[in-house]
């Protein structure tokens, strides 16, 4: 959000509050938009803080965010007593550095990076900015190899373009935005919401700096299927030496660190020839708090020189790639706690339980017999599904309400899931998504049932309908 001029209005407004009692009693005016000339004390600020917040949202009932919403009491003592460490800093915190390439190296193990190559990573606010770096490395990449295959790329038109499935998450949108890089979206259907294998090579040429492969879209949270593409591209490459070699980043914001345990023999990371980098967010199905993301490249070849930059790192240089400077490493702290904490047995045991519970809302939203589904929780844990066409209660009730009633009803029982169309290609079709999380415990997943199908019912009976015309999106969480 921006936020500017139309707080004008409010600017002068004051907020005042009576505190104490009797003779201690004083008033505080709190300007809302200004700067209070006087200061307060501590407890003071921190009451009125937490009780503006108060009427927010319960984040655990949210289950339209797939960021991570309760993390253990020691990591989070461990992340407030690291709040204050740089992470850009390596000289000043070489053991904080150490854990962020700990993470690093656990991670391209997790992915299968074949140790013949160089593989290189780094930690990134989250999957946003781990995007837009391994953009920029495909983006610069095909520059230089284009240049050396006599290619024009330095008039305006064509611009280079960059592949991707209509059912892309947003920081694709803004990395071609930002770096001038036309997105060229391959458009799923009804039926299928992910990316089109039988179509996507028709969007190549020589200015494609690449292909972005999704392991678990934000839509629905299926598969691209990676595999399919890879051979695609192998095919292409040995047919096309004389264009630059195309090559795969796969966005692994939700599957990176889902997969690796519940499906490891599943292909779709660097034991694919073509996948050249990885990213994903440690505040998904990594399960700690919001923000941190990881990046790897399968070797550093695949990382143009110009886009690293040296810090001093205790006495010497040490490379670095970000967009930001100076953040704090506490989300690294927070990744490495449950890298230690949990091990391989922990996060499949956590990753395959949350994955159950996502099954049980799935088949329960199957069985009232009102819903085509996308995605049952069974393999992601994550429930998408539309509205039948002509949906009947199993009395032979017409179903007079959408989606967006049904979100509203749940939100009276504290539950947050969005409703929201699809994208290009099947923009006709509205779903809703239930993201399941390791904080989704099996008594608030029989509630969350419980809920859902008091809904169902109350829904039914209800004679009052608000979003008969409602359209575009809609409570839509990334
Ligand atoms: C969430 C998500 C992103 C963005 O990730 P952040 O960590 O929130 O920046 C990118 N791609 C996909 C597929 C996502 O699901």
């Amino acid at each position: 959000m921006l936020y500017g001029e139309k707080n004008k209005a409010k600017f002068h407004k004051t907020r005042r509050l009576v505190i104490g009692i009797g003779q201690k009693k004083h008033e505080l005016e709190i300007p809302k938009y200004r700067l209070r000339k006087m200061s307060m004390s501590a407890d003071t600020a921190k009451g009125l803080i937490e009780s503006l917040l108060l009427d927010e949202g319960n984040s655990r009932q949210n289950m339209a965010t797939f960021c991570q919403t309760h993390m253990e009491h020691q990591a989070t003592e461990l992340m407030a007593e690291t709040l204050d460490k740089n992470a850009i800093d390596k000289s000043e915190y070489p053991q904080t550095a150490e854990l962020e390439n700990r993470c690093v190296n656990i991670l391209a193990d997790l992915w299968n990076v074949s140790l013949k190559e160089e593989y290189l990573g780094t930690s990134t606010v989250g999957s946003s900015e781990a995007c837009m770096l391994a953009g920029m490395a495909m983006k610069f990449r095909w520059r230089n190899q284009a240049r050396e295959l006599g290619i024009d790329v330095d008039t305006l038109k064509p611009r280079p373009n960059l592949v991707i499935s209509s059912a892309y998450q947003v920081c694709w949108e803004k990395f071609c935005v930002y770096w001038d890089v036309e997105l060229r979206t391959v458009p799923v259907t009804k039926d299928k919401l992910t990316l089109d294998l039988d179509h996507v090579m028709e969007y190549v040429d020589d200015h494609t700096i690449g292909i972005v492969g999704i392991q678990g879209t934000t839509y629905s949270g299926e598969y691209d299927d990676i595999k399919g593409l890879n051979e695609l591209l192998s095919k292409y490459n040995r047919e096309h030496e004389d264009r630059p070699q195309l090559v795969i980043h796969v966005d692994a914001a939700c599957g990176g660190m889902l997969t690796p345990f519940i499906e490891p023999e599943m292909r779709w990371d660097f034991r694919l020839s073509n996948v050249v980098s990885i990213s994903t967010s440690g505040h998904k199905y990594g399960l700690t708090y919001p923000g941190v993301g990881w990046i790897v490249w399968r070797d550093r070849k695949y990382l143009p020189k110009e886009l690293i930059f040296e810090v001093s790192y205790l006495g010497g240089e040490m490379p670095t790639m970000a967009i930001n400077f100076s953040r704090s490493a506490s989300q690294i702290v927070g990744q490495y706690y449950n890298f230690l904490r949990l091990g391989w047995d922990g996060y499949m045991l956590t990753h395959l339980k949350t994955t159950e519970n996502a099954g049980l809302i799935g088949k329960a939203i199957k069985e009232s017999g009102l819903f085509d589904m996308y995605n049952e929780g069974s393999r992601t844990p994550i429930v998408c599904y539309t509205l039948k066409e002509n949906a009947k209660y199993s009395d032979g009730t017409p179903v007079v309400w959408n989606l967006y009633d049904l979100s509203d009803r749940l939100q009276m029982h504290g539950w947050q899931v969005p409703a929201y169309p699809l994208p290009e290609g099947a923009k006709e079709v509205t779903v809703q998504r239930i993201v399941c999380r390791a904080d989704l415990t099996s008594a608030l997943t029989e509630a969350f049932i419980n809920d859902f199908e008091q809904c169902l019912n109350d829904l039914k009976e209800a004679h009052v309908l608000c979003n008969e015309k409602k359209s575009g999106r809609y409570g839509f969480t990334y």
